[in-house]
């Protein structure tokens, strides 16, 4: 077992109320892409 998953490859499943939500290619786990990426200054709405 691999200790900690960077969850670098990343696709994503769907997207919903401005939210991406992403299955990681190595793990397999499926979290939102806001949960994975750090703060990211620029934000699209609308
Ligand atoms: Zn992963």
């Amino acid at each position: 077992m691999q200790p900690a998953c960077a969850h670098t490859r990343t696709k994503v499943l769907a997207r919903r109320d401005g939210v991406d939500y992403v299955e990681c290619l190595d793990c397999r786990q499926i979290f939102e892409a806001e949960d994975l990426e750090p703060t990211k200054t620029e934000e699209e709405e609308e």
